[in-house]
């Protein structure tokens, strides 16, 4: 045995996992099974890939970036130059007029409900046209209901044909019940574009566009807002570029490519992102405020890598979808079926599947890797949650992450992954725990 034709052997690599981490020779070729099966498919994300890393290698010369950049002011940040072009670059990488990308929008969740409070007023309807949005928007939508603002819901999901883009998508969705009658009367409607913590699935843009359409044949001077987390740079176009008015994410997912150590961004037209800045700062203050607190150089270079780092955490869930359909798991979407996001969801169908999922997660991780995630009441969620991330940003996740609220069908969602190895790690650990449970 040995020699020069051993080392040729592709995947030897995967021997590692056995000798370091204790996985049972099973598990390894169950492993290199699965990285052989989806090789063609991990093949198409690198055509992605690399015409998004090169649309925002030209984004960075168009806008002329340079390192003074990246020094950054403190209190009120008058003339930060630096968070000035960054927010130039979003614009420009996610195909919109404008944008405002700030630390202190924290996360997902804080910058949608300023992009809700800054463009609707009491007495205005706000729709979403995705059936329930994401859990921690329940808290947020009340307090716009209490405020004055009417809310209504459309659920697309038994009605909508699968990939309903193209030609067909705008009539399509105007034949979901209720949908004329309700975006008729909204200011605001919602799109979300990732799956959440559903059984729906991801919203290609394709999707998007024939539901932008769909609204403005209904509706002209209605705005549409995109929840675009998980979803930036999944695909080769963003919402902006199919109508939608203002898209909104967060840093600690795809656009802040790992490195970003906290923030959101909302991009869209001039008018309506400044009115989320007044919301979000003060009226009359708006954009002209915000230190970059020497952030800059993180949020330029995770932006920069952002296109390179979704592909891994596209060919984790894509290898993730085919370890686990190999396990007997009903899995979606499956590892070759198109994707609008990072998401990954696996029915497991106990909550003892559900923590030795998340607990091979965490064992998995370059941090935290001895912690042991248990089901939580997490702020904003409706039912306990378990996480597990062992993560470099605390609760990044666009790195590999995994979360399952605590309620039937117990179904785990697992997104990111800064390099697939850990995926792959993950889901070697997650079996021989699995088996175990099984014996
Ligand atoms: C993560 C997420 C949010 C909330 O973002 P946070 O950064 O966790 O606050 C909102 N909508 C969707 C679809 C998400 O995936």
């Amino acid at each position: 045995m040995g020699g020069i034709h051993e080392l040729d052997r592709p995947g030897r690599w995967l021997e590692f996992l056995g000798t370091s981490a204790g996985v049972s020779q099973k598990t390894v070729e169950l492993s290199r099974s699965c990285i052989n099966a989806v090789r063609d498919v991990w093949t198409k994300v690198d055509e992605v890939v690399s015409l998004n890393q090169l649309k925002v290698i030209s984004a960075f010369r168009q806008c002329g970036v340079t390192e003074a950049d990246f020094s950054g002011t403190t209190g009120y940040g008058y003339g930060d130059t630096g968070r000035d072009r960054l927010e130039e670059l979003f614009a420009r990488v996610l195909g919109a007029r404008a944008s405002y990308v700030r630390p202190q929008l924290i996360c997902g969740t804080s910058a949608l409900y300023g992009a809700l409070h800054g463009t609707l007023e009491p007495g205005e309807t706000l729709v979403c046209i995705t059936g329930r949005p994401y859990d921690t928007l329940a808290p947020a939508i009340r307090k716009l209901v209490a405020w004055g603002v009417a809310y209504k819901e459309v659920d697309p999901w038994n009605h909508l044909p699968p990939g309903a883009g193209g030609k067909e998508a705008a009539s399509a969705w105007r034949r979901v019940p209720g949908f004329d009658e309700k975006v008729s009367r909204a200011s605001v409607v919602l799109i979300q574009r990732s799956r959440g913590y559903g059984e729906r699935p991801s919203l290609l843009v394709d999707d998007i566009a024939g539901a932008v359409k769909a609204v403005r044949e209904v509706n002209p001077e209605a705005a549409v807002i995109v929840d675009n987390c998980y979803g930036e740079f999944v695909e080769e176009r963003e919402p902006s570029e199919v109508g939608a008015d203002l898209v909104v994410g967060s840093l600690m997912k795809n656009p802040g490519g790992g490195l970003a150590p906290t923030g959101g961004y909302v991009a869209g037209n001039e008018r309506l992102v400044e009115s989320v800045a007044e919301a979000m700062v003060a009226p009359g203050l708006g954009k002209a405020v915000g230190p970059s607190l020497g952030l800059n150089r993180y949020m330029f270079q995770g932006l920069f890598l952002a296109p390179k780092v979704v592909g891994e955490a596209l060919k984790s869930a894509i290898y993730i979808s085919k370890f686990f359909e190999e396990m007997g798991y009903a899995v979606s979407p499956r590892y070759d079926e198109p994707r609008g996001d990072i998401v990954q969801r696996i029915k497991l169908g106990t909550p003892e599947q559900v923590k030795a999922a998340c607990r091979a997660v965490q064992m998995a991780s370059p941090v935290d890797s001895a912690a042991c995630p248990v089901p939580w009441k997490m702020p904003g969620y409706e039912h306990r949650v378990i996480m597990a991330a062992g993560t470099f940003v605390q609760g990044s996740s666009i790195e590999l992450s995994a979360d399952a609220p605590m309620r039937p069908p117990y179904a785990v969602y697992v997104q990111g992954g800064l390099v697939r190895e850990q995926a792959i790690l993950a889901c070697a650990l997650a079996a021989e725990s699995l088996f175990d449970l099984a014996k």
